[in-house]
C-alpha cells in the first residue's frame, strides 16, 4: 500500500551513503540540507491518505492496494486524462518546482507494465518491478547520462567512466563507473540506470549495454550531492528563501564501486540493440513526458502569475510595452496547457490495448519548453528590473525598530505594503535569481535531453510518421495550381 509521509521519511533511514560538504550525510530526512525538501515530498506521500486528495490521486490497483492513479496503466483517453490530472495535483503542491516525485517515473513503470515482453528474458522482473513500484508509490529516479569528461568519445572509449559490468555471477552482475546526474537521488528509493546519449551504443559498447534498477542503498554506491541551496536558505528565514528552502530536490552524481546487481534488478543485460531503442519502445518517451509536461504547465501559470503580480506592485501593468511582454508569457502559458489536453484527448495507440499521450504534442512541448523557459526568465528580469535588488538583505531588517520606518517608506509597492512588497519580490527572486532559480533554468533547459537532439527528434519523428509528406504535399498541391502555361485547376482556370 502507498506509503505514509511518516514511513517514507522513515525509509530514507536506511544506511544510504550520501555526501556533502566532505561528510557522508547521517540521515537525509534529518539533515538541514536535506530535510525539508524531505519533508515536501512526505506531504505528497499523505495526501494518498486524505480523502479529499485521493478522489483525484487514488486509484485501486488489481491487487486490491491503494496506489497513485499516475501507475495505471491507461487503456482509455480518460484513464490519460485522470493521470495528468493526478499528477497536476501533486504538482501544484509544490507549484511545479520539483521534478522529481514518485509518480515521475511511474511514467517509466506503465511502460514496462504494458509490455514486458520487450524485456525478455527479463519480462517477470519488469512485471515485478511495475507492481512494486505501483503498490507502495515508490520513488524512483533515473540516471542515464554520462560523466562529461569527453563528449568525442564513445563509452568503450572510456573504459573507466562510465557504468558498465565488471563482473558477471550466477546470482547477477557488478558495476563500476559513474552518471553524471541524478536529481533528487538521495530522496528516492531507487534508480533506474540506463545509457542516454546522442549517440547510439553499437557492438563494441556491450558492456554498457545495460538497464537495472539499482536501490539508493545499494552497498558501492555513492551520492556526491551539489551544493544544497535548502542548507543556505536554512540559515535564514521561509521569508528570504521560500522556494530554496523546501523544493531544493539535490542533485547528486552517482560513484558505482562494484556495485552487484541481482539478476531480478536487470531488465537488458549487455543488448545494445535494446537499450538503444528503450525509449521508443512502448512510447517510454510519451508516458514519462507527460509528468514534465503537467509539472511544466503548473510551473508556466505559477511564473505568470507572480509576473502579473510584479507589474502590478510596480505600477507598470498599465504600460503597453510591459502588457505586451505579460500577453506574451500568458500565450505561453495557454500553449503548454493546450499542448497537455491534446496529448491526452488524442492519444496514441499502444502495446497490448494501451495507449499512450500523442507523439506530436509531447514532442513538440519537449522542444518548446527549453526554449521558452530561459525567455520567461529574462521577461520577468525585463518587468521587474532592479527592483530584485531593491531588497533588505533579510527579513530581520523588517523587524529593526530602527530600519522599520525607512523600510515602509523606500519599500512600499503600489497598493502594497513594504512588507507585501518585500515577500512577493524575494519569493519572485528565489525563483529566478538565486542558486535555487539559477538551477531551475539549466534544468528545464537540460529537463529532456540532449539540447540539440530534442528539436532534431522532431524531424526524426516527421520522417517516420508521415507529417514529412502530409507538410510537403500542401506545397506540392500549390505548385500543381500553376505552371508555365498559366492556372491549372479551377476556379483560376477559367
Ligand atoms: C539540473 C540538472 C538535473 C539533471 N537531472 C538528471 C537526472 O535526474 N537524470 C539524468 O539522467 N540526467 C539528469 N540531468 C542530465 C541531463 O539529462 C543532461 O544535462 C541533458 O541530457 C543534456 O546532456 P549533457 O548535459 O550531457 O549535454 P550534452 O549532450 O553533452 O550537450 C552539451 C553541448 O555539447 C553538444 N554535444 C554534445 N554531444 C554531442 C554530439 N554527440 N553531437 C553533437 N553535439 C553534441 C550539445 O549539442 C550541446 O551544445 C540533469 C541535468 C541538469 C542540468
Amino acid at each position: 500500500m502507498a506509503l505514509t509521509g511518516q514511513q517514507y521519511l522513515d525509509s530514507l533511514s536506511d544506511g544510504r551513503e550520501v555526501w556533502l560538504g566532505g561528510e557522508r550525510v547521517a540521515d537525509v530526512g534529518q539533515h538541514p540540507a536535506f530535510r525539508m525538501a524531505a519533508r515536501s515530498i512526505a506531504r505528497l506521500y499523505d495526501t494518498l491518505h486524505e480523502p479529499e486528495h485521493q478522489r483525484v490521486i487514488g486509484w485501486e490497483t488489481d491487487r486490491g492496494i491503494l496506489s497513485h492513479r499516475a501507475f495505471r496503466v491507461a487503456r482509455t483517453r480518460n484513464h490519460l486524462k485522470e493521470r495528468a490530472a493526478a499528477m497536476r495535483h501533486w504538482a501544484r503542491l509544490h507549484y511545479g518546482f520539483m521534478a522529481r516525485s514518485p509518480d515521475y517515473k511511474a511514467g517509466l513503470a506503465v511502460s514496462m507494465g504494458a509490455s514486458p515482453d520487450f524485456f525478455e528474458p527479463f519480462g517477470d522482473n519488469c512485471t515485478h518491478w511495475y507492481q512494486r513500484l505501483a503498490d507502495d508509490v515508490l520513488f524512483m529516479n533515473h540516471v542515464g547520462v554520462n560523466p562529461m569528461v569527453d563528449r568525442s568519445k564513445r563509452p568503450h572509449e572510456l573504459p573507466d567512466i562510465n557504468v558498465r559490468v565488471v563482473a558477471e555471477r550466477d546470482d547477477g552482475f557488478v558495476v563500476s563507473g559513474a552518471k553524471m546526474v541524478g536529481t533528487a537521488a538521495a530522496f528516492t528509493h531507487c534508480n533506474l540506470v540506463f545509457s542516454f546519449s546522442p549517440v547510439p551504443l553499437d557492438a563494441d559498447d556491450s558492456d554498457f549495454a545495460l538497464i537495472f534498477v539499482v536501490p539508493s542503498a545499494a552497498a558501492g554506491l555513492k551520492m556526491i550531492s551539489r551544493p544544497s541551496y535548502e542548507l543556505k536558505a536554512a540559515g535564514s528565514t521561509p521569508f528570504d528563501y521560500p522556494l530554496s528552502s523546501r523544493f531544493d530536490e539535490n542533485d547528486a552524481t552517482l560513484v558505482f564501486d562494484k556495485v552487484f546487481i541481482p539478476w531480478e534488478n536487470c531488465l537488458v543485460f549487455r543488448d545494445a540493440d535494446r537499450a538503444n531503442r528503450f525509449f521508443t519502445h512502448a512510447q517510454v518517451t510519451q508516458n514519462l513526458m507527460l509528468h514534465g509536461a503537467v509539472r511544466f504547465a503548473v510551473k508556466m501559470e505559477f511564473m505568470t502569475g507572480l509576473l502579473i503580480k510584479l507589474a502590478q506592485q510596480n505600477g507598470t501593468i498599465g504600460m503597453r510595452g510591459v502588457r505586451v511582454r505579460v500577453g506574451e508569457v500568458i500565450s505561453y502559458t495557454q500553449m503548454f496547457a493546450a499542448l497537455v489536453r491534446d496529448a491526452c484527448a488524442a492519444p496514441d495507440p499502444g502495446p497490448n490495448g494501451t495507449v499512450a499521450p500523442a507523439h506530436r504534442s509531447i514532442f513538440a512541448l519537449r522542444s518548446l519548453a527549453p526554449m521558452i523557459y530561459p525567455k520567461v526568465r529574462e521577461i520577468m528580469q525585463l518587468v521587474g528590473g532592479g527592483g530584485f535588488i531593491q531588497l533588505p538583505s533579510s527579513s530581520a531588517d523588517l523587524l529593526s525598530t530602527e530600519l522599520r520606518p525607512y523600510i515602509d517608506l523606500f519599500y512600499q509597492g503600489t497598493e502594497a505594503s513594504a512588507l507585501q512588497r518585500i515577500k512577493l519580490w524575494k519569493l519572485a527572486w528565489d525563483a529566478i535569481g538565486t542558486e535555487f532559480g539559477g538551477r531551475q533554468e539549466l534544468f528545464e533547459r537540460c529537463y529532456a535531453g540532449n539540447i540539440d537532439n530534442v528539436r532534431l527528434e522532431n524531424l526524426f519523428l516527421a520522417e517516420h510518421n508521415g507529417d514529412l509528406e502530409r507538410l510537403t504535399g500542401v506545397v506540392e498541391e500549390c505548385l500543381g495550381d500553376y505552371d508555365l502555361g498559366g492556372w491549372q485547376v479551377s476556379p483560376w482556370k477559367d
